[in-house]
């Protein structure tokens, strides 16, 4: 496949809502990251406030959005990781916000790091057990009795019962303490409780009537009843207890579970999610979006058009008119729709730039393909881990003739999606066509002598 059909047919997909490549790494399991504009921007809104109150605005905690279906959040490092299920379960800001402070409450607790340790001390324990249960056991069949060996098993299976509900006791006094740090931190900002109550409730409900099937957020955060309970009497002392989200937040919430909806369970679940608002904006932007997923670009622009008629300032309408006119074809409103989107988005947004630059560089007019790799390159420089998005800047850089600019990018991509073989190759034939210590020479001599941390 040649490479300029790749990039073409990969244009023909959203760039939003990329289910991006490199899958992180999170305990040995490879996850895979959802990227897009419009929920990365509200989930920050909502974790802002929190994560001030927690004191750890400047620790530079990531939220990181995980494509599953399933309801689950943790924290890994600096990162809260937050499964795309959950954002589509939680009828309100107030639920997630509730999320992110509990796992806020993990953070700045340290349980992590005391959690591993924890486990080390239990696998330890575990191992001594099974160590004497073995000596046992030897010295049972050494000694020909077979009561005394199975003795041996007894003690090995018995220690590590006890390591694994010292770690169990453990963890139950983690989540009690996040819990209540996280309705601290609640009750600092102005907000309610009462979503993290009703989603643990939900949850805890849950398990009960499944038995077996176990929710991944249950693993990592134990819900036994009494937890609810001290949950839910700290929860309604709080003056806030019944206050609700602000109406404008709820819509752009109602806007984002419907974008998951139509990305991730297909046109149905959209309707099934708004059942009792059927006509509301969050309905038809669901709808629009799986018109230009599945069905036909035109309606979807239609859709899209009378969308923005009664949001003439929301960015991500924009953004959609610019997807939706790239599969028609028109890269030259597309970039339009995006740049609207980029002078309309709060911040500086790169993963917006990426999408404009792309646009830019689908026109295929010289003088806009140079604009779109400086686009890229801005938009790159912000979102550095999008691995997908040098390769449309390699391109830009390959049409505007710099052919060493576009290895490097191209060795950028490789580098971002963990492929470190590929991306020295490109930093390597990038330097031979630069100037020995410039910047971009200098860039690519990190990428060859980048060693992979084990
Ligand atoms: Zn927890």
């Amino acid at each position: 496949m040649s490479s300029s059909r790749f990039a073409a047919l990969f244009l023909a997909c959203a760039h939003v809502f990329v289910f991006a490549a490199p899958p992180v790494a999170v305990a040995q399991q490879r996850v895979a990251i959802v990227r897009d504009a419009e929920i990365e921007a509200l989930v920050t809104e909502y974790a802002r406030p929190i994560l001030k109150a927690a004191g750890l605005s400047r620790s530079g905690i990531d939220i990181v959005l995980v494509n599953n279906r399933s309801f689950n959040a943790f924290v890994a490092g600096r990162r809260i990781f937050i499964h795309t299920g959950t954002l589509m379960e939680a009828e309100s800001p107030n639920e997630i916000i509730g999320i992110i402070a509990h796992e806020a409450g993990h953070i700045a607790g340290g349980h992590q790091e005391r959690l591993r340790q924890q486990i080390a001390r239990a696998q330890t324990m575990a191992i001594v057990a099974a160590l004497v249960g073995l000596g046992a056991g030897v010295a049972g069949a050494a000694s020909k009795s077979g009561d005394l060996a199975q003795a041996g098993v007894g003690i090995a299976a018995g220690g590590a019962e006890i390591a694994r509900r010292g770690l169990l006791s453990y963890q139950r006094s983690e989540e009690a303490t996040a819990d209540r740090t996280a309705i601290d931190y609640l009750n600092k900002t102005g907000q309610s409780a009462k979503g993290m109550l009703t989603t643990f409730q939900r949850l805890a409900g849950g398990m009960a009537l499944a038995g077996v099937n176990v929710d991944p957020y249950q693993v990592s955060h134990p819900l036994p009843r009494e937890r609810i309970a001290n949950l839910e009497e700290q929860a309604r002392k709080s003056p806030y207890f019944d206050r609700k989200d602000p109406p404008e937040l709820q819509l752009r919430h109602d806007m984002m579970r419907a974008k998951v909806a139509a990305y991730t369970e297909g046109a149905q679940a959209v309707p099934r999610l708004f059942r009792k608002d059927p006509n509301g904006i969050p309905a038809r932007y669901g709808n629009a979006i799986s018109t230009y997923l599945t069905g036909n670009p035109r309606d979807a622009l239609k859709k899209a058009d009378a969308l923005i008629s009664s949001m003439p300032r929301n960015p991500y309408l924009q953004e959609l008119r610019g997807d939706v006119l790239i599969k028609l074809n028109r890269a030259e409103e597309a970039a339009n729709a995006y740049a609207k989107a980029i002078a309309l988005a709060p911040g500086t947004p790169g993963l917006l730039q990426v999408g404009y630059g792309q646009a830019l560089l689908a026109t295929g007019k010289p003088t806009l393909v140079k604009k779109a790799a400086s686009e890229l390159a801005t938009g790159l420089s912000r979102e550095p881990e999008f691995a997908n998005g040098y390769r449309y800047l390699a391109q830009a850089y390959g049409q505007s003739g710099d052919i060493a600019a576009a290895d490097l990018a191209t060795a950028e991509g490789h580098f971002h999606s963990g492929q470190y073989r590929d991306a020295k190759i490109f930093a390597m034939r990038a330097q031979q066509k630069m100037k020995r210590g410039s910047p971009g020479w200098l860039r690519a001599q990190d990428i060859v002598q980048y060693k992979q941390p084990r």
